[in-house]
């Protein structure tokens, strides 16, 4: 009836972030704003002379957005449920897929925050502000975690072993447990995501994500940076806002 036991719980503190498939280059997004200019011409450049990178600026800064919706990434990403949630708000130039818990039986994969991870405010609802407090509170969080992401697997495993159906018996699960997705966007989609759910005090218009997502938009920043570099150096240079 099912695939694991009570045993096989695993209780991970990080996301996984894969890059399965990618479409475009930096050159394309420069192609795809030149067309606008010279039409067919853009097949016949063959001195650049490094104006490519340039362009690419030149768009970013004055949010010339749509050359670089031409490409596209995939990513396979790993993360608990309360990370979808809000990763599933970016409806835009966003395509996803999502393990079912109607089809298939969830693995038993459960998030506990590393000791890294603040768990006191200290800031203030508009500009949040994570930091540590009395190190024997992270012994609390990790044993009421594990007790009850127990419980919650060990009813969920007793409700499949009499037959109930497994999107019936999924409703106890909470959302630390792990889900999986592919999600395929463009640099200009990708670039509204990071510059909403990464923290950087000098950007234009700082925002202050929930820690686990920044660790997904982290990664997938980095996998940015070696398909699309000039794209991702200019984001940066001016400000991170998406154009
Ligand atoms: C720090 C932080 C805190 C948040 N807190 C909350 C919260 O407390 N509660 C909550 O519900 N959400 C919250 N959110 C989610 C937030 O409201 C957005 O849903 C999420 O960030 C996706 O942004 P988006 O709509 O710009 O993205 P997308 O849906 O990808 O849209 C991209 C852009 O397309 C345009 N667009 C998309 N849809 C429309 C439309 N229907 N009409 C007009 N223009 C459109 C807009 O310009 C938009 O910026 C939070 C987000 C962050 C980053």
């Amino acid at each position: 009836v099912s695939n694991w036991d009570q045993d096989d719980i695993k209780f991970l503190s990080h996301a996984d972030v894969r890059i399965i498939d990618h479409m475009g280059s930096d050159l394309a997004i420069a192609n795809a704003a030149r067309v606008s200019v010279i039409g067919d011409g853009v097949f016949k450049i063959e001195d650049r002379e490094g104006k490519d990178k340039g362009l690419v600026n030149y768009l970013m800064k004055h949010r010339h957005g749509t050359p670089f919706e031409h490409n596209s990434m995939t990513f396979f990403v790993k993360a608990p449920i309360f990370v979808f949630r809000e990763f599933h708000r970016h409806r835009v130039g966003f395509s996803y897929n999502e393990m079912s818990g109607r089809y298939s039986e969830l693995h038993p994969e459960f998030y506990i925050p590393g000791p890294e991870r603040g768990w006191v405010q200290a800031g203030t609802p508009a500009r949040p502000k994570l930091v540590k407090g009395d190190p024997d509170a992270h012994g609390i969080i990790v044993q009421s975690m594990e007790r009850s992401y127990k419980v919650a697997w060990r009813e969920y495993q007793n409700m499949l072993a009499i037959g109930v159906a497994k999107e019936v018996a999924r409703d106890v699960l909470p959302v630390g447990i792990y889900s999986q997705m592919y999600v395929t966007c463009n640099a200009r989609s990708l670039m509204a995501f990071l510059s909403l759910r990464t923290q950087y005090e000098d950007s234009t218009f700082p925002s202050y994500p929930l820690y686990e997502i920044e660790t997904v938009a982290d990664q997938m920043e980095s996998h940015a940076e070696k398909l699309f570099p000039w794209t991702m150096e200019a984001f940066n240079n001016n400000g991170r806002v998406a154009p």
